[in-house]
């Protein structure tokens, strides 16, 4: 992509109506615009990185064995009175009528309607174990949007939903979807610790939540130093091998880590005081297990196995896509911007054209484009008249993991510069190997 010819509305000066570095640092950006209180319209970088993780999540997804949908966002709010939530989900639910007066809200969550096309869908024990999931806008009417969007009242959510016909195989859909998550957030250059959350009807380990640690998280965390010493890259597992997911989703859960409102004082000081830590969090993951809570009252049941009718067991598990983004640039960032991790980032590399106009340098810039363009390697090239004090600052804000800066000087003698956003390190390569150094 050629600056001269993308849309990327930089600000030089710190919003004012930002609080937290990530929404500022969107803002300056130009990744998103607020449209009205908690909703945002996503301008060409930010969406970019948005699918990128949607991406991620997705083959995650999928690899984990669950099955990709895509359900409205209006919903009829027949299934939620069913269900009993359509009272009980008060102000967050944002209801609306359509011209019959029929009445209708817009989703913010959707354990209802995925039950209901389970249940249609489904007849025997054979359909089962099934999880359906999609990745859908939901709104939610937040008393307090406040952060960007870390807490939008329209935001994009990953939402799976397991149905199971026994504990047992309910249990493996749980710790499937646990070690997707930390393969997912692993994948983006995230720790997220899975916290004990609110356990459901049928009790134990059947909550978690997601953190990942950051001074303006909203949530006040437990947990065991050990979490820092463990191996939070090699996730690599046989999702049937139901005894070994359980292995990994044991090692992750017996070391102590809670949110403050699971959080009990007593057992957390059983350990060694060096190893108590606290802190703050960011939710960017929930997984619950709620067994027949919504099918029971939505009627999912199929003939088992000996012939009597079984009513499925279920669970959902959330994913945070839109919060992601903000929370990915908590976690990493420094004073002149973001610093994108490689699988997240929106392009990969910045190439930075110290003299456009030059025909020397143009030319240079032109061939290295092309070809970099022609191996699948995504580049941002500054092309633009810009000084170069002006483009070094806003390749620095948005972040590129990699810059190529080529001007006149080096030019001469046949080299680049090559900078690495994340450990500022420059070197001095060849204009011949520039190509080479970078794959898709
Ligand atoms: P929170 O406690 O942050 O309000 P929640 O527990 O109500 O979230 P869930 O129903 O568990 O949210 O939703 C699944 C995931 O969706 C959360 O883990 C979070 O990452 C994301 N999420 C929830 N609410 C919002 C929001 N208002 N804006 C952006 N993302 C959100
Ligand atoms: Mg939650």
């Amino acid at each position: 992509m050629r600056l001269s010819a993308y849309f990327l509305p930089i600000l030089r000066d710190d919003p004012k109506e930002a609080e937290i570095i990530s929404h500022k640092l969107m803002l300056r950006a130009g990744m998103i615009r607020q449209e009205a209180a908690g909703s945002y319209s996503w301008l060409p970088l930010g969406f970019r990185v948005l699918k990128k993780i949607e991406q991620i999540v997705r083959e995650e997804q999928n690899r984990a064995g669950a099955i990709e949908v895509l359900m409205p966002t209006i919903q009829s709010a027949d299934l939620w009175r069913k269900s009993g939530r359509y009272d009980a989900y008060g102000k967050e639910m944002l209801r609306i009528k359509d011209r019959h007066d029929r009445d209708m809200l817009f989703g913010p969550t959707n354990e209802e309607m995925i039950t209901d096309i389970f249940r249609h869908g489904a007849q025997s024990y054979r359909d089962l174990p099934r999880n359906l999931y999609h990745i859908q806008w939901k709104f939610r009417d937040e008393v307090r949007p406040r952060f960007g969007v870390m807490r939008g009242r329209e935001f994009l959510m990953k939402d799976a939903y397991s149905f199971d016909l026994d504990a047992e195989g309910g249990r493996h859909s749980y710790n499937k979807m646990f070690v997707s998550y930390l393969r997912t957030f692993a994948r983006m250059g995230l720790k997220a610790i899975p916290m004990r959350a609110e356990t459901g009807p049928i009790g134990g380990k059947d909550s978690h939540e997601f953190l990942i640690l950051a001074d303006t998280g909203e949530s006040q965390v437990f947990f065991d130093r050990d979490f820092y010493d463990m191996d939070w890259t090699e996730f690599s597992i046989d999702y049937d091998d139901a005894a070994a997911v359980g292995k990994l989703v044991e090692d992750f859960t017996s070391k102590y880590a809670a949110t403050d409102d699971k959080h009990e004082a007593a057992e957390f000081e059983k350990l060694p005081a060096d190893r108590r830590l606290s802190g703050r969090g960011i939710e960017v993951g929930h997984i619950f297990f709620f067994g027949s809570k919504y099918s029971e009252p939505l009627g999912a049941v199929v003939q088992g196995k000996d012939g009597q009718p079984v009513t499925v067991l279920s669970g959902s598990y959330g994913i945070g896509v839109s919060r992601l983004v903000g929370a990915i640039i908590e976690a990493s960032h420094d004073e002149a911007g973001i610093i994108w991790p490689e699988p997240v980032a929106p392009f990969k590399l910045a190439l930075i054209n110290l003299k456009a106009g030059d025909s020397g340098t143009d030319a240079a810039c032109e061939k290295i484009y092309g070809a970099l363009g022609a191996k699948g390697v995504e580049v941002l090239y500054d092309d633009t008249d810009a000084r170069p004090g002006a483009k070094f600052a806003t390749m620095d804000l948005i972040g590129l993991p990699w810059q190529v800066i080529i001007g006149p000087r080096g030019l001469k003698d046949g080299i680049a510069e090559v900078k690495n956003r994340r450990t500022g390190e420059r070197s001095n390569v060849p204009l011949t190997e520039i190509v080479d150094r970078f794959s898709a």
